[in-house]
């Protein structure tokens, strides 16, 4: 190992105006340079660590711009993102693999994950509820529990592994051939084959099940919040995990509430006169009809706040948002001989003239009204 580091560019003998493509270029000239299945020097794959060292970091615009203007302080030390390390790889086999964006290594025998969509009222969203989903999915199969073999019948050692379970594989790439250990594919790694299949799952030890699983959606969801549901995919192969199943949660919108955060909005209308002269309204919360005071003076567009009625943290200690109400000051639009006389009488009081139907132009009736219940008095 050098004891200095050396620099990047030095490393992979190319300028520091160099392009993308050249990068590549040098890359593979000087992994292929100091490729230990190649180079048998005694320094070969210290060299050939190096030279991904200086890839990985020059090869992401983000970790080479940190480089140019700290060095390797800006990649390595306190000053930038941390350099993952070459341990993070597995082995030189996964950088080939990560270079030539396809992994020639066989997967873990994890089970695949499925993906469910589901969607839920605003209530539900809010308050949590157990739902049932039915999903198809691959599972060990019962009659052979996963041996493949139909019961009471033997095993023999595979002949293509004998009995390893695993094989070597040559593989020819860029750099030259490299040989390759994998699962048997025709034992998958178990070493024995079967004498006679297991009649219902043909010899796979895996069948197709339909299966309804509860699951429940916890209070405080969100549209499109995610759950995960651990081992709920389709079955691993032997000795593999099975996969997680995916909840992708949707909430359906609600004719009453929407959301901000976890405070529920809403709007609810206040009578013109209400609003002059103060009262209570019912409005609805998630936990059903609550009575809220209108100050004397609301304008249009006040909001009231309800304290925690509004949408439980998710995963929390139960504490609510709130509920904001908007209110709405409706004018009447109907009104009967008395009451358009009273509110003449109203208008007289404020110093109002020219009010009723074909007094001046409509505009300015309008704005003269509105200002006579909004207008001046906003600041008192
Ligand atoms: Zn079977
Ligand atoms: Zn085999």
């Amino acid at each position: 190992m050098t004891t200095r580091k050396r620099d990047y560019y030095e490393i992979l003998a190319i300028g520091r105006n160099a392009t993308p493509e050249d990068l590549k270029k040098a890359f593979r000239k000087q992994a292929l340079k100091f490729h230990p299945d190649r180079n048998k020097d005694a320094d070969a794959g210290d060299r050939f660590k190096e030279v991904n060292e200086a890839y990985q970091v020059l090869s992401d615009p983000q970790r080479k711009a940190q480089y140019d203007r700290f060095g390797h302080t800006g990649v390595n030390g306190q000053a930038g993102r941390g350099f993952d390390g070459f341990e993070g790889f597995g082995g030189f086999g996964d950088i080939f693999d990560s270079f030539f964006g396809g992994s020639t290594r066989q997967a873990p025998n994890r089970g695949a994950d499925l993906e469910f969509r589901i969607n839920v009222s605003f209530r539900d969203a809010a308050f949590g509820v157990p739902r049932e989903l039915e999903l198809t999915r691959m599972e060990r199969c019962e009659r052979c529990d996963g041996t493949r073999a139909e019961p009471g019948t033997d095993t023999v050692e595979c002949r293509t592994c004998h009995g390893e379970g695993r094989v070597r594989r040559t593989q020819r790439t860029f750099f030259g051939q490299f040989q390759q250990v994998t699962s048997c594919p025709t034992c998958q790694g178990e070493g024995q084959t079967v004498k006679v299949a297991c009649k219902k799952c043909s010899g796979r030890g895996i069948e197709r099940k339909t299966r309804r699983i509860e699951v429940q959606i916890p209070a405080g969801v969100d549209n499109g919040t995610k759950l995960i549901v651990r081992g709920e995919g389709e079955t691993g192969g032997r000795g593999g995990q099975s996969g997680d199943l995916y909840v992708h949660v949707g909430v359906e919108r609600d004719k009453t509430f929407s959301r901000r955060g976890n405070d529920v909005i809403m709007t609810a209308e206040v009578n013109m006169v209400m609003a002059a002269l103060g009262g209570v309204i019912s409005v609805e919360t998630l936990d059903g009809p609550r009575d809220i005071e209108i100050k004397p003076g609301t304008q249009s567009g006040a909001i009231s706040r309800i304290k925690s009625a509004g949408i439980p943290r998710m995963g929390g200690s139960g504490r609510r948002g709130d509920q904001l109400v908007e209110l709405k000051v409706v004018t009447p639009n109907k009104l009967s001989d008395r009451q358009a006389e009273l509110l003449r009488e109203l208008a007289e009081s404020f110093g109002i003239d020219n009010v009723g139907p074909g007094a001046g132009s409509g505009q300015g009736i309008f704005n003269r009204f509105k200002d006579a219940f909004r207008g001046e008095d906003d600041s008192s």
